[in-house]
């Protein structure tokens, strides 16, 4: 049981309920981040990434730095791309359009693939766009949290080898990396972007990549300094180096609470193995969206194999609008989160399902959910 004062299970998609141990890692005292037991934590951290992305390349780099998932899309735009570099962004929701503008925001001239809502672009739409052109990077959202629309990353990057294999595949890992499955070697990613506070379960402050070493030596190769002063590799690459070889080293100072919280949450994660924990969420993930279409609802990603395993997203009936219904599925202990996708927004709700809600069995987060959802829906009057 969890020794947190009593507070309604937070199941949006992200921040995610924290364990406890998690939690009091964040009260250790305060130390030096150039201090021994602070640089083995974080090189340790580091260690244990690999892990997680399960890569064990010698060449690909973790990066760990202060911000928000958000700074992940920074790092590509200011590190990989230079300004008048061509990028392919496939659409699946609100993530696209932002990490888009984010690169525009550089000066690389973003091209969206679009999908309909719920939906996301065909293997055959991506071959044809990749023909068309030479795209420096293509990025994709592995989980997009607006729509709860899953891509297939594996079948991509195969495509991605074959017709354009110069060019860098991004994945936008924020709301899968932890809950869904990734490969980082076998796949041959070339970026996995990612934050804290999604399925990794450790509280919002840290942005996580992971980095090949044919991306590392793009980087290199740049003809342009990184146009991002606090996001640029050339000042963290030395710096994740050395905390890796437990070197004490500074360019920025990070969190040592964050930090600390970080590597129980991954202590946590690879004390058990990595595919039971996808096999978990999968499961939560199911039993939820049975209970959608017991209700008689609709997801906004129809298809089945486009469906995210550690969030879901579900139209609400007709003439139900998210404020009608979440204060009191908040009352009853829930809460989920309104709709993000802006043509849409009034028409849905988003329910997360990642982290200890979902693999720490004392916690009663999914069954709740349902049992809430059913009740506060009758509640406004629809019935099944
Ligand atoms: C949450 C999220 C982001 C942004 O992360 P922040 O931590 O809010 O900056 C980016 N991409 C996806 C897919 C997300 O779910």
């Amino acid at each position: 049981m969890s020794g947190q004062p009593p507070h309604p299970a937070l199941l949006i998609p992200g921040p995610i309920e924290f364990d406890d141990a998690v939690l009091q890692s964040m009260s250790h005292y305060s130390e030096s981040h150039v201090g021994q037991p602070f640089v083995n934590t974080f090189g340790e951290v580091l260690s244990m990434l690999r892990k997680l992305f399960q890569t064990s390349d010698p060449a690909s780099q973790p990066f760990v730095i202060s911000g928000s998932g958000t700074l992940g899309w920074d790092q590509v735009a200011a590190n990989l791309v230079e300004p008048g570099d061509e990028a392919l962004v496939l659409h699946t929701g609100y993530f696209a359009d932002s990490f888009a503008d984010c690169l525009e925001t550089y000066g690389v001239k973003a091209t969206q693939l679009k999908a309909p809502i719920g939906d996301r672009p065909q293997l055959d739409e991506v071959e044809k766009a990749l023909n068309e052109k030479m795209y420096k990077l293509l990025t994709v959202t592995h989980v997009d949290t607006s729509t709860g629309v899953l891509s297939e990353i594996k079948a991509l990057s195969e495509l991605v080898q074959r017709v354009s294999p110069d060019t860098l595949l991004i994945v936008d890992g924020v709301c899968s990396v932890g809950c869904e499955e990734i490969k980082f070697d076998d796949w041959k990613l070339d970026v996995v972007l990612t934050a804290s506070q999604k399925a990794i379960g450790c509280p919002a402050g840290l942005s996580i990549l992971m980095v090949s070493g044919r991306a590392i030596e793009t980087f290199k190769a740049r003809k342009t300094r990184p146009t991002s002063y606090f996001g640029s590799w050339k000042n963290w690459l030395p710096i994740m180096q050395n905390y890796e070889g437990k070197k004490a080293s500074y360019f920025a100072t990070p969190s040592p609470q964050l930090i600390r919280a970080l590597h129980t949450s991954l202590t946590q994660i690879l004390s058990r193995p990595l595919d039971q924990r996808f096999a978990e969420h999968k499961a939560a993930s199911q039993k939820i969206k049975k209970a959608v279409i017991d209700l008689g609802l609709k997801q906004l990603a129809s298809k089945p194999e486009n469906q995210a395993n550690g969030m879901t997203a579900i139209y609400l009936p007709e003439g139900i609008t998210p404020p009608d219904i979440l204060p009191s599925l908040m009352k009853k202990g829930v809460i989920f989160a309104g709709g993000l996708h802006k043509d849409i927004a009034a028409k849905y709700i988003r329910l997360g399902h990642m982290g200890v809600s979902v693999t720490d069995p004392t916690r009663p987060d999914i069954d709740k959910a349902i049992k809430v959802l059913k009740e506060g829906l009758t509640e406004v009057g629809y019935k099944a």
